[in-house]
């Protein structure tokens, strides 16, 4: 996902805030087919300790079974330049499963990890690229039962933009880090194996 800007815009379509609530479909857990669910160091470490798999080898085996490596991209201005670039570097998802490519943590329509489920389905329907986009928003919308009935938990614009910045300070928080190892995954997520590069 290409962010521009720490300023995250928010469209006219949440800027009196929303009700929203998952209407456990399971829909975005099988793949949305434009999109991944990404996932961060902490993300990784918080699902393993729900999973009990610890070391080296646990963490390797889980990367395995679990993830894949995907392509992700980032805007980044240096302090003081006049311009920025848009960088692209490697990142980690969830390898989906089965005929409809569904996560390994979906059981029925429900997630089995919950409570330790990634950043990405936490903020879900409040990703940047949805909070400051009324058409990314309306594309959502055609899929997600929630973002269709519009009931449940009201969210405030403020609540929104948190969420979204939040996810801006993930992202910008791993490019730093990517950066400062040269864009190498295998300094950042020690525990990968060559293998996963090339699949
Ligand atoms: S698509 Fe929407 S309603 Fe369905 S599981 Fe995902 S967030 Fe919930
Ligand atoms: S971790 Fe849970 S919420 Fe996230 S994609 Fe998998 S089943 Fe869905």
């Amino acid at each position: 996902m290409v962010l521009t800007s720490t300023e995250i815009k928010i469209s006219r379509i949440l800027e009196n805030g929303i009700e929203f609530s998952c209407q456990m479909c399971g829909k975005c857990c099988r793949g949305f087919n434009d999109g991944e669910v990404y996932l961060y160091k902490d993300d990784i470490l918080k699902l393993a300790d729900f999973l009990k798999i610890n070391g080296k080898k646990g963490l390797r085996d889980f990367a395995k079974k679990y993830l894949k490596v995907v392509d992700d991209s980032f805007f980044w201005k240096e302090p003081g330049a006049e311009k920025g670039k848009t960088y692209r570097y490697k990142n980690l998802g969830f390898k989906f499963t089965g005929g409809d490519e569904q996560c390994h943590f979906l059981r029925g329509n429900k997630c089995s990890v919950h409570t330790a489920r990634p950043f990405q389905c936490r903020s879900f329907p409040f990703w940047q690229m949805m909070v400051s986009s009324k058409k990314n928003f309306e594309d959502y919308t055609k899929k997600c039962k929630g973002l269709q009935v519009l009931k449940g938990k009201f969210y405030t614009k403020e609540e929104i933009l948190n969420w979204a910045q939040e996810e801006y300070e993930i992202e910008k928080k791993y490019f730093l880090e990517m950066k400062k190892n040269n864009f190498n995954i295998m300094k950042v997520h020690p525990y990968l194996s060559k293998e996963m590069l090339q699949e």
